[in-house]
């Protein structure tokens, strides 16, 4: 059988990566805020869950949130998580049967198809436990399961989630022949691509070009059938928010399994219609919770978010491709830390890029409920309490990927990594308040003089950048969107990087709004919250309202001059609304006709607009420290009132 493709880049294991500065502080931040005491206030991941032996069917939750805890807990050396991961992860090694199954036993059937899909989250879950631990049992647990599988899918297809979803198999099966390279995975790999939903040709042909309820409307399909029938009448699957997120890792499967590059093709095509068709200004999509265009008060889930980071780091991997660095960097440092509370005890379902009203009220969503915008501890639907744990930790592995000899600064953090090329020990300490301001600087530990290629990602809105080795401005070779170092590196070498970041105005976006961007960072209107406290929630995790109480509704003047001021990472939660660690100050004047409508931002107005109002200085924080913001302005330009 042919041998599947390699991947163009290596991720670094969670055992090499050390985060640092602010990012390591965002992890501590979720690690006390969430991540590590949800199980003692969430009876999805409580000790009655069928996933360590109990009778709650909890299904996706335990691995969703395990996908996290795992990772994050390692990374920050974390005793108390470590434990509690290692009780879920122990009894899913020992549940393992004769057969090679594994998980929740109280169901009967030889294939529990309801529980196939969760299965895939676990695989992930053993996968981060292996980056950290090398424990040798996983790769035959692994194999074992894998075997059942290929028998199983001969007698049974993959249905529903599980069929939506096979990418995520695809992958687990993919990580473990990249390291055994046994020829029956592969067997299995083209089983389970066959068995998935056809991603390649929804991406080929995109029929989705406008929002769902163009297509299908949720009331009147809903009150004339039953759930289950509904997956029939309207393409769910093809248009729920999160698979399509895990959706466009798929195609990348069939790329690797085939080599056609026609499956790869698709991702690109796909990508650029998704965001053509549902693109937000953070670099997610609009899904609420099924596809919903491009109109700024659609939501997008989080669940959504943190899926399509993964799904970018694969494709970054795959491909080699900066783009994805890009995109990885917008959807992190924008759509992420905006739909989290700072203290992370409060997240929402569906964020909004032109959020100025959190409430629980009814909004445009497609079938989302009327809390999925508050921010709290299980708003809408427990997926995304379950699920928002990895976004953060997974992000550190985009820090740096390896090449033949090559190390590439893939997505610029705060991190060290320990990294091995020809069998010697390399260690790199990036340093760096990036996103917030432009400068990296890489610091090289080793015992013995190297030869190897540094390649510095130059992200796309970068005009210009200084490289300096050592303290001395070098001129650098450029490949394509890479700064290519290849020298002899010593020990305490010092590479710098300096991003010139200007505020670039990007036009374009709906009804010919703007949107002011710096860096991989989208600026928002810094609107003044009040935060109301819901009777609703437990101990300390509480639901909240919040409301604007200074007006959201201007226009820019894009012809006068933005400044931008930089006040450096000043607390623990660097997304601080309240220290914003990069400000920008702008010339904009009040739209009074443009006001709140079903409890958003009423529809945008068309831009160029004629203003009739006095100008006045507004301030813009980074989307992601910014509760309420306005993030696609409209605008007019030139000197006059009108
Ligand atoms: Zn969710």
């Amino acid at each position: 059988m042919k041998k599947a493709l390699k991947n163009k880049l290596k991720t670094l294991e969670y055992s090499s990566l050390s985060p640092s500065g602010w990012l390591k502080n965002q992890l501590e931040l979720q690690n006390d805020g969430i991540t590590r005491t949800l199980d003692e206030y969430w009876g999805s991941v409580g000790i009655y869950s069928d996933w360590i032996g109990g009778t709650d069917n909890s299904w996706e939750r335990p691995p969703y949130w395990l996908d996290g805890l795992v990772p994050l807990s390692y990374l920050l050396k974390d005793n108390k998580g470590i434990k509690k991961a290692e009780k879920w992860i122990e009894w899913s090694l020992k549940s393992q049967r004769p057969n090679g199954d594994f998980g929740p036993t109280y169901r009967t059937s030889e294939f529990d198809e309801p529980l196939f899909w969760p299965k895939f989250v676990m695989l992930k879950v053993f996968i981060s436990f292996y980056e950290a631990t090398k424990d040798s049992r996983v790769i035959p647990f692994m194999t074992r399961y894998f075997r059942f599988c290929l028998a199983q899918l001969d007698k049974f297809k993959m249905s529903s989630w599980a069929e939506a979803r096979g990418g995520d198999l695809s992958y687990a099966i993919l990580w473990l022949y990249d390291i055994n390279n046994d020829s029956f995975l592969l067997q299995l790999l083209n089983k389970v691509n066959g068995q998935t939903l056809h991603w390649t040709d929804m991406f080929e042909e995109f029929p989705f070009t406008r929002p769902t309820n163009y297509y299908y409307k949720w009331d009147s399909i809903m009150a004339n059938t039953t759930r289950t029938s509904l997956y029939n009448i309207m393409q769910y699957h093809y248009t729920h928010i999160v698979n399509v997120a895990m959706g466009v890792k798929q195609p990348l499967m069939n790329y690797r399994a085939t080599g056609d590059k026609k499956y790869l093709d698709a991702v690109y095509k796909g990508l650029d219609d998704l965001y053509k068709y549902h693109g937000q200004v953070a670099g997610v999509f609009a899904g609420d919770e099924h596809l919903s265009g491009v109109n700024p008060t659609q939501g997008t889930e989080l669940c959504s978010v943190v899926e399509y980071m993964f799904s970018l780091q694969l494709l970054l991997e795959a491909t080699g491709d900066p783009m994805f660095g890009d995109l990885i960097e917008r959807v992190t440092y924008n759509a992420l830390p905006a739909t989290i509370s700072e203290d992370f005890k409060a997240h929402q379902y569906d964020q909004q890029a032109n959020q100025v009203l959190v409430s629980n009220a009814k909004r445009n969503w497609y079938n989302n409920e009327d809390d999925s915008n508050l921010f709290g501890f299980e708003p809408n639907f427990g997926c995304c309490l379950a699920n928002m744990h990895q976004g953060w930790p997974k992000f550190t592995k985009n820090a740096f990927m390896l090449g033949e000899e090559e190390i590439f600064a893939t997505v610029y953090m705060p991190i060290e990594a320990d990294i091995e090329i020809a069998s010697k020990k390399i260690r790199i300490v990036s340093k760096t308040e990036y996103p917030f301001k432009g400068d990296v600087s890489f610091l090289f530990y080793m015992e013995e003089n190297q030869s190897f290629k540094f390649n510095l990602r130059i992200p796309e809105w970068c005009s210009k950048c200084k490289l300096l080795i050592n303290g001395k401005v070098v001129e650098h070779g450029v490949n394509g969107n890479w700064a290519v170092i290849n020298r002899v590196f010593s020990n305490n070498d010092r590479v710098e990087i300096s991003f010139e970041m200007s505020v670039i105005v990007k036009h374009g976006w709906y009804n010919n709004s703007v949107s002011v961007e710096r860096g991989p960072l989208v600026f928002g209107l810094n609107i003044k919250e009040s935060w109301h406290e819901l009777e609703r929630g437990i101990n300390q995790y509480k639901y909240y309202e919040v409301y604007p109480e200074s007006p959201w509704n201007y226009a820019l003047n894009i012809d006068k001059e933005m400044v931008v001021e930089e006040f450096g990472v000043s607390t623990k939660q660097a997304f601080s609304h309240g220290h914003a660690p990069v400000r920008i100050r702008a010339k904009a004047f009040r739209v009074h006709n443009w006001e709140i409508e079903n409890n958003s931002a009423g529809e945008l107005p068309v831009s160029p607009i004629v203003g009739d109002t006095e100008e006045e200085d507004i301030e813009l924080i980074p989307y992601g420290c910014a509760k309420l913001r306005v993030s696609l302005f409209p605008w007019k330009s030139g000197n006059g009132k009108k």
